[in-house]
């Protein structure tokens, strides 16, 4: 039998749910879809409190029904269900949260979701550089995709690691990381799946035409969110400046999209849009950060962080109408850094 390499990255290891201490709760706002093998003990056990809880959502799916948007599980910030059953007996969505595997057959990577405190502080104002993520290649032919398609997008994401890491100030590196995406998406387009063409990428200096920013908070002003006020808030914060105090933690938030989302490429070949996302999320944290001079304040980084997650990374929704427009709309030409 073949081995599935797996890869846990040191941060997910150390992962620890803040549970009542913690400042958000992730039942707080998202629909969970409780999965047929929980449904089904609930049943067995004939527990009507839970049963009469959870009811078919407009796609079908058995979800719990939340009072004023928290689960009416949650009792003085813990799990009642888990109290009561165990972990192993709370729906998957709640006992693999805030964890996600990317199985690419020959290999698999456990990674974190941002949409967590935890996971943001640990993630983003504790810098991941993601390491453990460098240096993989695949062998098979029976993966299910091409071979060398998958080794060039591994390529990609690991050299976009290294210009992420390295000493330049944050915009620099994103202007550099803009010029080599756009010479790898280029290559995609044409089927060159070739690794040393990366090498040619011509040119890391940006030189671009210029976008106004105002762009990138008007297509925010018109994305779906759970917290309206939130969203008014953020839009509202357009003409805020990146602070350099966070160039670090503005870092490892695009590596956290590159690490996560770079292969999905694999069937969409489009790795400008997660670069584009990861721009965006960068462009919006920092500037909500400058208005709430968060600049010393750890923990308000991290629900700034999380906070935009949740609300825009975490949404197909918003995703759809992102990748719109980045691919047929005002932001769809490559540079879209413009005045920074
Ligand atoms: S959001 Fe994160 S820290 Fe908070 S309860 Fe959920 S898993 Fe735990």
């Amino acid at each position: 039998m073949n081995e599935k390499t797996i890869i846990v990255p040191d941060h997910y290891k150390r992962f620890v749910c803040a549970a009542d201490s913690c400042p958000d709760t992730c039942c707080k706002g998202w629909d969970i879809v409780v999965d047929d093998e929980t449904l089904a003990f609930y049943r067995e056990k004939g527990d009507k409190r839970l049963l009469e809880r959870i009811a078919p959502d407009s796609d079908g799916d058995m979800v719990i029904t939340f009072e004023n948007g928290v689960c009416p599980f949650l009792e003085g910030g813990l799990c009642s269900v888990q109290k009561r059953y165990g972990e192993r007996r709370i729906c998957t969505t709640c006992r693999v949260f805030p964890r996600v595997c990317h199985d690419y057959t020959e290999f698999e990577e456990r990674l974190l979701t941002l949409a967590c405190p935890e996971t943001a502080r640990l993630m983003i104002v504790g810098r991941e550089d993601f390491r453990e993520l460098d240096g993989l290649r695949v062998s098979r032919t029976d993966n299910g995709y091409l071979r060398e398609y998958m080794n060039f997008l591994l390529a990609v994401r690991e050299r976009t690691f290294s210009l992420l890491r390295s000493d330049e100030p944050f915009v620099q590196k994103m202007k550099s990381v803009f010029s080599f995406t756009e010479h790898a998406q280029a290559l995609i387009d044409n089927e060159i799946f070739d690794e040393a063409r990366l090498d040619g990428c011509p040119d890391l200096s940006f030189c671009g035409t210029v976008q106004d920013r105002a762009r990138i908070f008007g297509l925010h002003s018109r994305l779906d969110v759970m917290d309206e006020n939130w969203l008014a808030e953020a839009v509202s914060c357009k003409d805020e400046a990146l602070p350099d105090s966070i160039d670090g933690e503005l870092a490892s938030l695009v590596l956290y999209y590159a690490a996560r989302y770079t292969l999905t490429a694999v069937s969409s070949y489009d790795v400008i849009t997660t670069i584009k996302r990861a721009w965006c999320a960068a462009v919006v944290c920092g500037a909500l950060i400058s208005r709430e001079n968060a600049e010393n304040d750890p923990l308000r980084r991290a629900l700034i962080y999380q906070k935009y997650s949740k609300e825009i990374e975490h949404s197909d929704e918003n995703l759809d109408i992102m990748t719109d427009e980045f691919l047929c709309g005002e932001l769809s030409s490559q540079r879209m850094i413009g005045n920074y």
